[in-house]
């Protein structure tokens, strides 16, 4: 028996179906459907866990669903910024992202009516740059590193001159950096903590990484994403290949189930959820 499990960190990019990075270039928003209105359900499930969430949130996506962005901080949970188009960062000058981030930041602030000091770039593609600027810019902490060597989007942030006090989190001063974990076996890093895998692997094996994970890790992250939480019908576009549309489809079904046993598995070892920004506070970095 490995020894309990500290913090976990459920967190939510909150975007539409048509900001995945393999649907762009297709007329996806055209269609009218929308997957982020129909989030109530996981708001529901995670009451009834007393689980409170990161949501980091696309700035048109804000601006949409205002209504929304103010429920989930009156349910308690934290808003912060998925930037303001969902573009890659490594396609950005830091010029451009410094004034597109402050922008996001206006238009998030405005819908949630609370300040806005989180950030996770899109496809984690943050750089140490743009880290830089952000923290100069007044957020407080960042959550876009990843370690997952097989990935092409997916860089390894550079964090030189950061602690690392704690597991998975890395501090500056007063800001922090929140890494999302893979478990590492047989020197591939398998995503268990969202995206595809989560939705593909069935609970009961991703039981089993999880409780390899925590032999060696105390806390763990979750990402998910609003398309992942509802069964809705995508109108995928004509000519998708199969992969990608598998990518997009698959485990949608029952994801909420098991993601509520996930929940139930983690806090069971001993872990206890919380915001990333209550964390920060706990720390006594704020
Ligand atoms: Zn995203």
């Amino acid at each position: 028996m490995s020894k309990p499990m500290k913090h976990a960190w459920l967190t939510v990019d909150l975007e539409e179906w048509y900001h995945l990075d393999y649907l762009k270039g297709y007329p996806c928003r055209e269609t009218g459907v929308r997957v982020v209105p129909l989030i109530y359900d996981f708001l529901d499930m995670l009451d009834e866990q007393g689980v409170k969430v990161t949501f980091f949130c696309v700035a048109e996506i804000a601006q949409e669903n205002a209504g929304l962005i103010r429920e989930l901080i009156r349910r308690g949970h934290a808003v912060g910024c998925h930037g303001l188009d969902h573009e890659l960062l490594t396609e950005k000058s830091l010029e451009q992202f410094i004034a597109e981030t402050a922008e996001a930041r206006a238009l998030i602030e405005a819908a949630a009516g609370a300040p806005v000091t989180g950030y996770r770039a899109s496809c984690f593609t943050m750089e140490r740059d743009k880290l830089d600027a952000i923290r100069e810019l007044g957020f407080t902490y960042d959550s876009s590193k990843i370690r997952f060597a097989q990935h092409p989007l997916y860089r390894n942030l550079d964090l030189a001159g950061f602690d690392r006090p704690a597991d998975l989190v890395y501090t500056d001063g007063d800001f922090c950096e929140y890494e999302i974990p893979t478990l590492e076996l047989f020197g591939y890093s398998i995503p268990i903590s969202g995206g595809g895998y989560l939705r593909l692997f069935p609970f009961w094996l991703l039981r089993i990484l999880l409780g390899l994970y925590a032999r060696k890790h105390e806390n763990f992250t979750i990402y998910v994403h609003p398309f992942e939480l509802t069964a809705a019908k995508l109108p995928l576009p004509e000519g998708l290949g199969r992969a990608t549309k598998l990518r997009c489809l698959v485990g949608r079904r029952g994801n909420l189930k098991k993601l509520r046993k996930v929940i139930r598995w983690l806090t069971k070892r001993g872990a206890r959820f919380s915001t990333l920004e209550a964390d920060r506070r706990e720390r006594g970095l704020a």
